[in-house]
């Protein structure tokens, strides 16, 4: 079986010349109206860090605060100054996201804004690292829109990489904070339970269809052509969904066995990762013979 080349996988290579690279801290305006603050949580799925992003002039909105890094936290108080701060935004609840969504909205008295928090039932199937205590002050719904004028932000529902992940679209410029659906430096992690590969793909039709200029991801730079990135994406997913089934076709079902496969020069601390994809694509198979998921989970959304 021909194996695929390396260039979408988690590769700590990649990160490592990214992390080279990286400015930590309040980086600066990247786009008009967007600054960056990156905090200097490097890991495999991280790549250089998580970004947080703050969106708008005066008001600012923050988007992924990020992980409850005092230096982080007091960057972005930083780079925020005296502005008032309009909202916080969460992409969704993994812990290099939204834990500093409280000490920031201690210090500024801003409200956080994401999709709700998981279940406990929820929570207890996955060992992945999840912020067990988020809550929204306030929920927001797919197509929901908040702030005003230039600096309107429209949210959008996008399960697949994790329940309750939302990613958020200015329409007046045309950029959209892609979370941890699109990546700027890797494809991203989509593990069952809580990743769920049908969903995956349909919310990046939802991403593909709004149409942006500029896509500003949670991790990796930012990606100036995204209807090129989302296409790449879907093709790696489409090329790796062909290997497995190809896997099953010969008798294998196992997915570790499967991993040895179809991925070349894995890193060791991606072997679990690359062992859910693999299962994510196997109860895809699922989907395509009888419309069901096993595990797809609907994220519990907080009342309005
Ligand atoms: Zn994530």
């Amino acid at each position: 079986m021909p194996k695929l080349n390396n260039m979408f996988t988690p590769s700590p290579i990649v990160a490592k010349a990214l992390r080279a690279k990286a400015v930590y801290g309040h980086v600066g305006e990247i786009a008009r109206g967007v600054e960056l603050v990156l905090a200097k949580n490097p890991k495999y799925y991280t790549g250089p860090g998580t970004n947080t992003y703050l969106v708008g002039t005066d008001p600012v909105w923050i988007i992924d605060p990020g992980p409850d890094d005092p230096a982080h936290v007091n960057a972005v108080l930083a780079a925020v100054g005296e502005r008032p701060v309009a909202g916080i935004l969460v992409t969704h609840t993994h812990m290099d996201h939204s834990p500093a969504a409280v000490p920031i909205a201690q210090k500024t008295g801003a409200k956080i804004y994401g999709f709700g928090s998981l279940s406990e039932d929820i929570l207890s199937l996955t060992d992945e690292e999840v912020d067990p205590d988020f809550k929204p002050d306030i929920a927001l719904a797919d197509g929901h829109l908040i702030g005003e004028a230039d600096w309107q932000i429209m949210a959008l529902h996008t399960p697949g990489h994790f329940p309750n992940h939302m990613a958020f679209f200015v329409p007046q410029k045309g950029i959209l904070f892609s979370g941890d659906h699109v990546m700027g430096w890797s494809t991203t992690v989509v593990v069952p339970p809580l990743g769920n590969m049908a969903e995956y793909l349909s919310s990046l039709d939802k991403l593909e269809r709004l149409g942006s200029h500029l896509m500003l991801p949670s991790h990796g730079l930012a990606v100036m052509d995204p209807a090129a990135r989302i296409c790449e994406v879907r093709q790696h997913r489409a090329m790796r969904q062909q290997q497995v089934e190809d896997c099953v076709a010969k008798g294998f079902t196992d997915p570790s066995v499967i991993v040895s496969e179809i991925y070349e020069d894995l890193a060791e601390g991606l072997v679990l990762a690359a062992e859910g994809c693999v299962a994510a694509h196997l109860e895809y198979v699922d989907i395509e013979k009888t419309g069901q998921s096993r595990t797809s989970l609907v994220a519990e959304q907080a009342p309005f």
